[in-house]
């Protein structure tokens, strides 16, 4: 099988691993600082968190943003259910904006729109949560205009974009993207994940980025049971070092040194790993430009991380019947996403097909092929051969 996404793991990785497996620690050593400080470092943004996962890392995020009972956090329906479930985790209900055709990213033009409405019946949102969709960066700029103007918070959901950049002009002839996904330049949190089909891996874990040491400190807290150690955050005088306080409620929500070991040694061939993947990507373009597929749009302002390379065909008998030859061919295919409001656990909230047309309609034509560093050429050729091979009998 050729999967859609994969894992690279190289000598180096190992012996990172190794290193800790040899060492004192295996959880709560110095590999995790080490790496929450490295993907700092990367994206230039002030402070990193590292958890076992994105899931929980965009928890703590609605924590650190108390979020809660009587609040309303606002995604794309085209994400994973994580991206809405957090909010859930707190409390807190949650609502959708529709995509843009285009990007299939949350639609900043539908934000204002549901921005506008939402006043009126005074159901703003306390955050809202841009995915960067298959690692392509939303308007955020837009969006954190919008933020200035209703008065809410951002959490972007980045799961499949570290390593991608953002312009921030509309200019025809911008120049190189100059703002890091991870940067938070237009945001409060931006949230990272490291599972295997993602960008980097350590296995499970996520991390979560702020310029705000105060929100760092509110998650570093909640991942370790709402525990500080910091005698000036006491609610008395410490009696002595062996001291410590619960102050609220928090998880055990740990990231191992095993795990950040192997995300640091990662993390050196991210770069790498990008640029592999806009050859292969930019093969795919070019490959299927006389099949009758609409290919992923790139905006030129920006640099995706192109975690997917999701293709429209025709219909959604087509995708049906194209995803069946594809996965018997021993091709590893997968959709992205089945709109979240679609899913049975979320009818209880009222949400119905139709909701958000244009994610749905993507949905229905969608198919995303493999697209991983270690793709070879030949396996692409297959990918390729087939699907026009398909495409054509019907
Ligand atoms: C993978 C993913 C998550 C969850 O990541 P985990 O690390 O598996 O918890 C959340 N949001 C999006 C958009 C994702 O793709």
């Amino acid at each position: 099988m050729i999967p859609y996404g994969r894992q690279d793991i190289t000598e180096a990785d190992i012996a990172a691993v190794e290193e800790v497996l040899r060492s004192d620690f295996l959880t709560q050593g110095p590999a995790v600082p080490r790496f929450e400080q490295a993907v700092a470092d990367y994206c230039v943004a002030a402070h990193g968190v590292a958890v076992n996962s994105a899931t929980s890392a965009l928890h703590i995020a609605c924590r650190a943003l108390d979020l809660g009972p009587g609040d309303w956090l606002w995604t794309s329906p085209n994400t994973f259910v994580a991206s809405a479930n957090c909010a859930r985790y707190c409390g807190a209900q949650v609502d959708f904006v529709d995509i843009d055709p285009r990007t299939y990213n949350l639609s900043a033009d539908a934000l204002a729109a549901k921005l506008e409405q939402a006043e009126k019946t005074g159901r703003l949102p306390k955050i809202v949560m841009p995915v960067h969709f298959a690692g392509q960066p939303c308007d955020m700029p837009a969006i954190a205009a919008l933020a200035e103007r209703y008065g809410f918070r951002i959490i972007e959901d980045a799961s499949h974009a570290i390593g991608a950049a953002y312009g921030e002009t509309l200019a025809q002839n911008a120049k190189q993207p100059t703002t890091k996904i991870g940067a938070c330049r237009h945001s409060d949190i931006t949230v990272f994940s490291f599972h295997p089909v993602k960008i980097i891996t350590t296995g499970e874990g996520g991390v979560a980025l702020t310029n705000d040491p105060e929100l760092a400190e509110r998650m570093s807290r909640l991942r370790t049971h709402g525990i500080t150690r910091d005698p000036a955050r006491m609610t008395e005088e410490s009696p002595g070092p062996w001291y410590y306080q619960q102050i609220e409620l928090g998880y055990n929500y740990r990231m191992t040194d095993i795990q950040a070991a192997l995300g640091r040694s990662q993390l050196q061939r991210l770069d790498d790993y990008i640029g592999r993947r806009h050859a292969l990507a930019e093969r795919y373009d070019h490959m299927l430009a006389d099949l009758p597929v609409q290919t992923p749009y790139q905006d030129p302002r920006h640099r995706s991380a192109l975690h997917l390379y999701p293709i429209q065909v025709a219909d959604t008998a087509t995708r049906a019947n194209t995803f069946q030859a594809l996965r018997d061919a021993g091709i590893g295919v997968n959709v992205h996403y089945i709109p979240v409001h679609t899913q049975p656990d979320y009818q209880q909230f009222g949400f119905a097909k139709g909701d958000y047309p244009i994610a749905e309609a993507y949905y229905e034509r969608t198919i995303s092929l493999p697209l991983h560093p270690t793709l070879t050429g030949a396996q692409q050729d297959r990918v390729l051969q087939r699907l026009a091979e398909t495409l054509a009998a019907r």
